[in-house]
């Protein structure tokens, strides 16, 4: 189906008020998605609404595949070992419920997707083929070639329309309304007429995706993973855990401009490419010998980064991905997506180096949910996907994300026809006219304003304040400087000039997205501030200890989640919480120390 095609459009009454449907999905990704599906299949009426075209949210550019334990190349596989492998990767700071019902529910909701048409890999059996995948014991990622996301949202897009299921494209939801502590609905925008809309419901999920694209690098697009989920999240009156926990990819683009970032798969180190710096020297020889360029995603990210500390990078800020030494028709064969984006920038890596950087990939953090239900601590709001924390810890094991986005997408669908079954479907429809004149105003002030500062350069000055202190190497001082910077920001972002932006059309959106970006990126820098250890994702130079393996050592007195709120006095307050026991049976699969060397695609 094209994606502009979209499935059923919702309609606005002349006062801005959607229809009501009793639940309200923010967010069109796969996690969005599913959730909506099985709503539908269980007779309940959402309405499904995302930033951009129906069939184009994030998810599309996941590549590498989706990981169930099916068994069909490694008998041995098993759902235990999965979890195990998703913890120690996690630098066990994994909520371990979320773990577990991930590992045990993705099968089944990796064969429901095929049936309902995804084309995943067959062996000659006809089975789900499965491939390896960094830091996993065996082969349990399922895959399209390298269009697993696409191939897996086209099915979920098709699923939706077959379903009659609503969705209204180029919507942008800036509130998330609670009464009594109880969610009533949203406010938000039409990003092509720029009217204010507001929508009823009696439940919300947030399925809004992550905050990579806070850093000047990441591997997102600018207008998406701006940290909307968890700042509307917050706004709304819940909890966000571990914000501090960014996964940085070691290789992205860094040229041209609008694809800098850009992710430049592992699997062209898994084929053999050696990375050089600007002096022809092999520098992961000094930084792990015998794993080289596969050692794991974190290692090689640090590498790299010191490097370009060191003054011994290139012009373009970045280091030489070179697989030129092997036979060019493999090359071509195997890697054929990434030799035609460079051939198209004029660089054909069959006799050429790529220049590559770290770039931002995966936020682990997200919003405090109910790992049964998705719920959070507000009535009638939910989040998943993405948006929500708990299965990832310090760091993502690669093909976990697609899979949480179907196996918490089923449940939190089953938690609210519960919730609707028990309070019954009109509870809380009725919009409030304060909170819809308040909204009007807001948005009519902010497209007018004629302040001192665009948009776009304090977007841009954040990334940069981002990647400088909340970045692959972090410290109590940058970190702190960091969030004076965030300060400044912060007051600037008060005297906004949008109506003379360089953003023109985008500028509205920019000003509105900007109070989510600066509310995420304190989130980020105050946890990372008080995590005082090195774990996953996470390094601290001025504590560099507590090795996320060490479990039992310096690591174990610090096994605990961040959590972050809004206090009494507006003010953002951070505390700690320890990680629940990990279960006997998934405790026995760590002591079986079952591994892999070997770091894969994606
Ligand atoms: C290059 C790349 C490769 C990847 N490869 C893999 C892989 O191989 N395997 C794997 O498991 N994971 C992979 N990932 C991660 C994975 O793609 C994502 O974690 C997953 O797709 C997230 O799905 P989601 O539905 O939670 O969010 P998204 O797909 O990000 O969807 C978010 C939705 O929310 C909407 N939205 C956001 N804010 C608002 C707002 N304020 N108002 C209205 N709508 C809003 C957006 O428009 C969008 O529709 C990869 C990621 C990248 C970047």
């Amino acid at each position: 189906m094209a994606a502009s095609e979209g499935v059923l459009a919702g309609g606005a009454s002349p006062d801005g008020v959607e229809d009501g449907a009793p639940v309200l999905i923010i967010g069109a990704g796969a996690a969005g998605l599913r959730t909506a599906i099985e709503l539908a299949r269980s007779g309940v009426d959402c309405l499904v609404v995302g930033k951009r075209r129906h069939g184009d949210a994030h998810t599309r550019w996941a590549a590498g595949g989706v990981n169930a334990v099916l068994g069909t190349l490694d008998p041995d596989d098993r759902w235990d070992i999965h979890a195990a492998d998703t913890i120690r990767e996690g630098g066990y700071i994994c909520d371990p419920r979320s773990v577990e019902l991930l590992a045990r529910e993705s099968p089944a909701r990796v064969m429901e997707l095929a049936d309902w048409g995804c084309p995943f890999d067959r062996t000659a059996e006809g089975r789900i083929n499965q491939r390896y995948f960094g830091a996993q014991s065996f082969r349990r990622t399922c895959f399209v070639g390298d269009v697993t996301g696409q191939a897996m949202l086209d099915s979920l897009v098709d699923k939706a329309r077959e379903l009659h299921i609503p969705f209204r494209e180029d919507i942008f939801i800036t509130r998330v309304l609670v009464r009594s502590g109880s969610v009533g609905g949203a406010l938000g925008l039409d990003l092509e007429s720029g009217a204010p809309l507001h929508f009823p419901a009696s439940s919300v999920v947030l399925a809004a995706g992550g905050c990579t694209s806070l850093y000047r690098r990441s591997s997102s697009r600018d207008d998406e993973n701006t940290g909307d989920a968890v700042a509307l999240a917050y706004d709304a009156g819940t909890a966000l855990r571990d914000m501090e926990m960014i996964q940085f990819h070691p290789t992205g683009m860094t040229a041209p401009e609008e694809m800098r970032g850009r992710l430049v798969t592992e699997a062209v180190r898994g084929e053999g490419g050696r990375l050089f710096n600007v002096r022809g020297e092999r520098f992961m020889e000094r930084h792990a010998p015998d794993q080289m360029e596969l050692a794991a995603r974190d290692v090689v990210a640090r590498a790299i980064w010191q490097e370009l500390r060191a003054g011994r990078g290139t012009e373009g800020g970045g280091v030489l991905l070179d697989i030129s030494h092997q036979d060019p028709d493999m090359v071509r064969e195997r890697l054929p997506s990434i030799h035609g984006r460079f051939l198209d920038q004029g660089i054909d890596i069959t006799s050429e180096p790529m220049e590559v950087a770290p770039t931002a990939h995966y936020p682990m953090g997200g919003v405090v949910v109910d790992a049964d239900t998705g719920a959070t601590s507000v009535a009638g709001l939910y989040a998943v996907g993405e948006a929500a924390a708990g299965v990832h810890g310090a760091n993502r094991l690669g093909g976990n994300s697609l899979a949480e986005t179907l196996v918490f997408g089923r449940r939190v669908a089953a938690d609210i026809v519960r919730d609707l079954e028990t309070d019954g479907p009109d509870g809380r429809l009725s919009p409030d006219p304060a909170d819809w004149e308040r909204h009007v105003t807001r948005v009519d002030a902010t497209r007018t304003a004629r302040g001192e500062h665009d948009p776009e350069d304090l977007m841009a000055r954040l990334r940069g304040i981002m990647w400088e202190h909340g970045g692959i190497v972090r410290s109590g001082d940058g970190l702190r400087a960091g969030l004076a910077e965030l300060e400044v920001l912060t007051r600037h972002a008060r005297d906004l000039d949008v109506a003379g932006s360089r953003a023109g059309p985008h500028a509205l959106a920019r000003a509105l997205t900007l109070p989510f970006a600066l509310l995420a990126a304190e989130a980020i820098l105050r946890s990372a501030l008080l995590r005082d250890e090195s774990r996953g994702a996470h390094y601290r130079e001025d504590h560099p200890e507590g090795h996320p393996e060490d479990r039992t050592a310096a690591g174990t007195a610090r096994l605990v989640n961040i959590v972050c709120r809004r206090g009494r006095d507006g003010g953002m307050r951070l505390s700690t919480s320890p990680v629940p026991p990990i279960p006997p049976v998934i405790q026995q699969a760590l002591a079986e120390h079952h591994a892999l060397d070997y770091h894969h695609l994606e």
